[in-house]
């Protein structure tokens, strides 16, 4: 955290010394009495940072639960009250905003769906423009960096000066083992980029069930995220809207203690040396590795004048089917993912074509 703490002059909502920050709550308010009940058994685990609630909720069909409305928030303002937690909400109209500020919430989120639109984006922050509130931006739901990180520009030029972003993981229609795909490169893309901005995991809504948010949530901090954002909700199977992603508060809470904190020990020298030898000879296996595409693409090159020769046609599917399957088999048989090596041949097969067609370009 300390080099996310450059720059600040002030302890903030987002900052704090030990990490992981931890954002708890319902994926929505429902009535009085849940939200104030999770609010309490949350506050009781000692493990949460900030409570969070849907008060307006961006559904994807219609037809579903659409949130309590402005209705909600003086619940939240009890649940700050009683356990001194402060409330994070989600806004995607200016009038969500007023609503939020006149009921005194302390940090606002910009949820997945909101951040995809530039024009929505810019109407949020300009009506922040002058407001001192810390902003959460989840990522769009297409994978998509440069949308997440001008939404973040924009309210930083709004003059937002407390900017925390949320990881909840990108939409695609042929992921089957989570709800939105993860696709780490993303976020630490982001990081890296922006590396003051604190980047939160939500392995809620990555997952859309409750077996898996463990392993999620461990990989995020074993990646150098900041915090967490996890829906909980006191009878999740009753839940109105998420319910196969949500746990009880006192779920939550062992999730959070069961977590491994490791550091990145990028100032022990001891510590980096021992691993140094070993970062070397991964170095010199790059090399050969780009060493062995380059020979490949000279053969694919060779191939492409053939073909232009003989007038055939680059793609000639039956090959490429046939490349598909040596590669599974070869996947199998040397321990390494199906999906990594498909796309791993695949992104080779693109530049064979590239440079083939640069061979049919060539006078
Ligand atoms: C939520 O946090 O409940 C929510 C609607 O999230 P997202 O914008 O990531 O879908
Ligand atoms: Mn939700």
């Amino acid at each position: 955290m300390t080099s996310k703490e450059v720059g600040k002059n002030k302890q903030t909502l987002l900052t704090k010394k030990r990490r992981p920050i931890v954002i708890g709550g319902p994926c929505s308010a429902e009535t009085e009495k849940q939200v104030l009940e999770t609010g309490r058994r949350i506050a009781a685990t000692g493990k949460v940072d900030i409570f969070r609630a849907g008060i307006w909720k961006p559904r994807t069909r219609p037809g579903s639960f659409e949130g309590v409305g402005e209705k909600g928030l003086p619940w939240c303002q009890k649940v700050k009250e009683s356990t001194g937690l402060p409330i994070t909400v989600e806004v995607a109209k200016t009038a969500h905003i007023e609503a939020c500020l006149k009921h005194d919430i302390d940090i606002l989120w910009i949820g997945a769906r909101t951040t995809v639109n530039p024009f929505v984006v810019q109407e949020l922050a300009d009506a922040l423009r002058g407001v001192d509130i810390p902003v959460l931006v989840k990522n769009p739901i297409n994978p998509d960096l440069a949308l997440w990180l001008g939404a973040v520009e924009r309210f930083q030029k709004a003059g937002i000066q407390e900017l925390g972003v949320i990881h909840r993981g990108f939409s695609n229609l042929s992921e089957k083992y989570y709800r939105n795909r993860p696709q780490w490169q993303i976020p630490l893309e982001f990081m890296r980029r922006m590396p003051d901005i604190p980047m939160i995991n939500d392995p809620s809504h990555i997952c859309g069930r409750r077996d898996i948010l463990q392993e999620v949530a461990q990989k995020a901090l074993d990646l150098g995220f900041d915090g967490l954002m996890i829906e909980s909700h006191i009878d999740p199977d009753q839940a109105l809207s998420d319910a196969q992603q949500q746990i009880t508060p006192e779920v939550l809470g062992q999730l959070i203690t069961d977590l491994v904190l490791r550091e990145d020990y990028e100032d022990e020298p001891l510590k980096q040396s021992k691993i140094e030898s070993l970062r070397q000879e991964i170095n010199n296996i790059d090399e050969e590795l780009i060493n062995l595409l380059s020979n490949r693409m000279k053969v694919a090159r060779e191939i492409g004048r053939y073909k232009k020769k003989n007038n055939m046609t680059i793609l000639q599917q039956r090959r490429w089917n046939e490349i598909i399957e040596r590669s599974k088999l070869q996947a199998a048989r040397s321990g390494l993912s199906e999906a990594f090596i498909l796309n791993f041949i695949s992104a080779i097969h693109d530049e064979s074509i590239d440079q083939q067609e640069q061979v049919y370009k060539d006078v």
